[in-house]
This record gives C-alpha cells, sequence and structure tokens, in this order.
C-alpha cells in the first residue's frame, strides 16, 4: 500500500509541475483519476527540479551558469573515442543496422554480458558469470526497481526498509520508493582532517549508529553511492569491508552505487579497491564515461536478483537500449575500458576540481563568510557548507537562480533521516566540471550571496 502522497495541489507554482488537470479531447479530467502509485510518481521531486533545471540550461536557458546537474563535461579524448567507435559500427556490414533493428533479450546484450563477466572475473577474481548480470536502461532504472524490490511492504504486512548508512545520499533515490516510510538513513561523523582552519571536512560512517538500527529495525538492503554523490567522498575500503561484512552476516543485500566509481568509470582521485561478494549488489553506468544518452546501467548482482531485474526490463520496457553495450564491446572485451578512469577520466576532473577549490577559497575567503568544503575525492561535484547559515539551502538556490547560477540545495539528500538536523539546511552542491568561466563567474556570486545573507 502506498500511503501519504502530498497533495498535489501543493506542489511547485512552476508551470510544469502543475499537475492537477490534463485535457482529453476537449474534456477536463482530474489528475485524482491517478492511482496512488501515479500520484507518488508525478508529485513534484527535487530530481525532476534538478533535470528540468539541467535540461533548459543545455537547451533554451544557455545564459544559466550551470552547476547543478550531473551532467558529465566534454571530455576531447573520450569523445574522440567514442566517434570512432561509431564509425567502426557504420563500416562493420551489418552490425549498425542489426543494432538499431533488433531488441536485445532483457537481461542485456549476450555477448556484452559475457564479455563483462569474463572481464571482472580475471581482473578481479570475482565468480560470476553472465547469469551475475543484467542491464537496464540506465542506473537510475536500476535503483527504482532494486529499491522497491528489496525494501517496502512483504507479506504479512511487514515493511522492510532501506538503510542509507551515511546520510546526504544521491538525490535521485529519494522519490523512488513506492512505500513512504522505507527509507532510513543515518547520520556521519565529521572529520577535519587538515584542522577546522583549512575548511575541509570528511563524512564518515558512523558504526554505531549503523548497527543500532540494524539491529532495531527489519532492513532489506544497506544502499551508498561510492564516490558518493552529492559530497564527492569516497568510502574507504575499510568502512566498505565493514559494511559488507555486516550485511553479510546477517543476510542483508548490501547494494554499492559506483555511477562514478571503480571498476568503471573510476572518476576517483582517491585510492580504492571495487568491491563483490555473494551478498553485494554492484550498480554501475555508461553515463559518466560520456555516454548518459545511451541509457546503459549494469548491475552485477546475485543470481535471483539479476534474474529478477531482467524479469522487470522485460515487464517495463521489454528490452535495454542497446547503443551504449555495442559502442563500448570492445572494450570490455580487450579491458580497456578499466585505464579510461586513470589515464583520461580522473586527471580531466581532478584538475577541475582543483581548479574550483582555488577559486572557491579565493571568493568565499575574501567575501569575509565561514564555509567548508567536503574533500574533493571523486565524482563532479563540490559540497559546500555555510555553517549557521541564516536561510534555508532551498532559499538560497532561488536566490542563486535569480542571479542566473544554478546549485542543487543540499535538503534534497538528507531523506530517511528521523530527527531534523540544522546541518542539512546550510549545504550546497555545485557541479564543477562544465564550462571554467561559468563555474567561476557562478562561486563567485555564490560567495557575494552568502556574504549578503550572513550580513
Ligand atoms: N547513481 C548516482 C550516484 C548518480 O549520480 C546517477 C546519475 O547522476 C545515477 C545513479 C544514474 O545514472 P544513469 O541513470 O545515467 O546511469
Amino acid at each position: 500500500m502506498i500511503t501519504s502522497v502530498t497533495p498535489l495541489a501543493m506542489k511547485s507554482k512552476r508551470p510544469e509541475f502543475r499537475l492537477q488537470q490534463f485535457r482529453n479531447k476537449g474534456n477536463r479530467m482530474n489528475v485524482d483519476k491517478f492511482s496512488l502509485m501515479g500520484q507518488k510518481l508525478t508529485a513534484h521531486s527535487g530530481i525532476m527540479e534538478l533535470m528540468d533545471d539541467l535540461g533548459r540550461a543545455l537547451t533554451i536557458e544557455p545564459h544559466m551558469r550551470m552547476l547543478a546537474g550531473g551532467n558529465p563535461a566534454a571530455v576531447p579524448e573520450m569523445q574522440r573515442m567514442i566517434r570512432q567507435r561509431m564509425d567502426e559500427m557504420l563500416q562493420q556490414g551489418d552490425v549498425f543496422d542489426r543494432m538499431l533493428s533488433n531488441y536485445d533479450p532483457p537481461r542485456g546484450n549476450p555477448r556484452f554480458i559475457q564479455a563483462l563477466a569474463d572481464l571482472l572475473r580475471k581482473q578481479y577474481g570475482w565468480d560470476i558469470g553472465p547469469e551475475n548480470i543484467a542491464i537496464t536502461n540506465g542506473a537510475q532504472s536500476a535503483s527504482f526497481v532494486l529499491l522497491n524490490l528489496l525494501g517496502g511492504r512483504f507479506e504479512g504486512g511487514k515493511c522492510r526498509r532501506v538503510l542509507f548508512p551515511q546520510t546526504p545520499e544521491y538525490i535521485g533515490y529519494c522519490d523512488q520508493i513506492l512505500e513512504a516510510g522505507t527509507f532510513i538513513a543515518s547520520r556521519p561523523e565529521i572529520e577535519w582532517p587538515f584542522g577546522r582552519e583549512k575548511r575541509i571536512f570528511k563524512y564518515r560512517v558512523d558504526f554505531d549508529s549503523v548497527e543500532q538500527i540494524i539491529e532495531r529495525e527489519d532492513v532489506g538492503a544497506l544502499t551508498f553511492s561510492r564516490p558518493t554523490n552529492p559530497t564527492g567522498n569516497v568510502l574507504t575500503d575499510d568502512e566498505v569491508q565493514r559494511l559488507s561484512k555486516l550485511t553479510a552476516d546477517r543476510d542483508i543485500p548490501l547494494i554499492i552505487d559506483s555511477a562514478y566509481g571503480c571498476p568503471f568509470p573510476n572518476v576517483m582521485f582517491a585510492e580504492a579497491e571495487p568491491h563483490w561478494a555473494p551478498h553485494v549488489i554492484l550498480m554501475m553506468s555508461l553515463s559518466k564515461l560520456g555516454l548518459p544518452g545511451t541509457r546503459t546501467g549494469i548491475i552485477v548482482a546475485p543470481e535471483p536478483i539479476a534474474a529478477g531485474i531482467s524479469s522487470c526490463t522485460a515487464i517495463i520496457g521489454l528490452a535495454n537500449g542497446n547503443l551504449g553495450q555495442q559502442l563500448t564491446l570492445p572494450w570490455i572485451e580487450d579491458g580497456s575500458i578499466l585505464k579510461f578512469g586513470p589515464e583520461i577520466l580522473r586527471p580531466f576532473y581532478e584538475a577541475k576540481s582543483h581548479l574550483a577549490s582555488q577559486w572557491t577559497s579565493e571568493f568565499f575567503n575574501g567575501a569575509g563568510i565561514d564555509w567548508a568544503m567536503h574533500v574533493s575525492e571523486g565524482a563532479f561535484f563540490h559540497w559546500l557548507w555555510f555553517p549557521g547559515l541564516r536561510i534555508t539551502s532551498k532559499e538560497l538556490y532561488q536566490r542563486l537562480k535569480k542571479r542566473n547560477v544554478l546549485t542543487v540545495p543540499g535538503e534534497y539528500f538528507f531523506y530517511g533521516l528521523e530527527e531534523d538536523w540544522p546541518h542539512r539546511h546550510e549545504c550546497l552542491r555545485v557541479n564543477y566540471s562544465g564550462d571554467p568561466e561559468a563555474v567561476r563567474e557562478g562561486l563567485k556570486i555564490i560567495a557575494e550571496e552568502v556574504a549578503i545573507i550572513q550580513s
């Protein structure tokens, strides 16, 4: 049963979210006709706002300084290789025509899946075969299916929770669960690895709190992204091993969202090993490699879970888009996909992160405001914290938007918390990977605006 759907009348005032009514052959029809699930999925959400901002800035609002969204940057070397692969496919007999004119099986392209299982087994010694892999239409679709397979209402009416061992977490999960009240999150500990005066902090998993929740609740899955979107945190190998043991001992599936992480695309600046075990569900994606348009998610999971995902794909969408799998197949077969992170993506994004950090220090210190930033260990984001901010970060986001700077307010990333926490209203996510001029100007405007608010 789906409960607690926010009334549609309370949604954002933006015209695209005013969904109370739609026209049907000239008649007005109330949206009350949507099921509870329909209302949940059409309600205003952070991810909808974010993707709408992103899509507009990339099409009809180019004057916006785009520091929101998770779009990968245009990485010239990747773009060159992708174009070359497309050319090859067009030249290779009927490869291109067969790709576009045939459905793949719901699990994904058999050759791609076999090649990936071989690569992961050979490279990391994981005991997996094609039966452990399922392709989805993007990792976003995969998490929707997984969270609802493992969390929510079960036989006998009992609700199994999905536990996020470290909040803040990826905005994209927030509205995916159909059963209200399924998510539960644990607050992290905050460390200052270089001393408070350096203004760099790092979230660490609070294991006491995680263990208490696991003891108290019926937990159906534990989930984290690594690197974490929004913070750029990379949970250490030690933290991952401890979470893995904690869940394995209790037969709880552990979902590791590696959309930015290892084995690929590996947009990580901290040293960390990929992790898989028989109870682990590893989520990967081709998006951050530079292929978000192909919508290719990859799941490496226990056999029944991979099979379950394939069944859901068949029912929801028949099959997956196959372009991404065909484009990257030779890179999976020869293992070169594992080198793109260290050799191309890491240097590219790390340089951008450094530059943006310098601008942040220059402008924020210059404005005389209190600020801090999460240590940047991967992904495309800087996570800014303004201790004691006098307005909410949602209000800050609105003020910045009026000045043509798009960011993502921190509140959206703190779902599942059972108590309020001032920190959740004091943070802002900025994507540092876009046009350098826009990032520089955007950071300058953020500093100015926060200085006005705090004065
Ligand atoms: N997981 C995380 C942490 C993400 O940041 C994203 C997208 O930004 C996704 C999953 C979904 O990626 P996609 O659906 O493009 O594969």
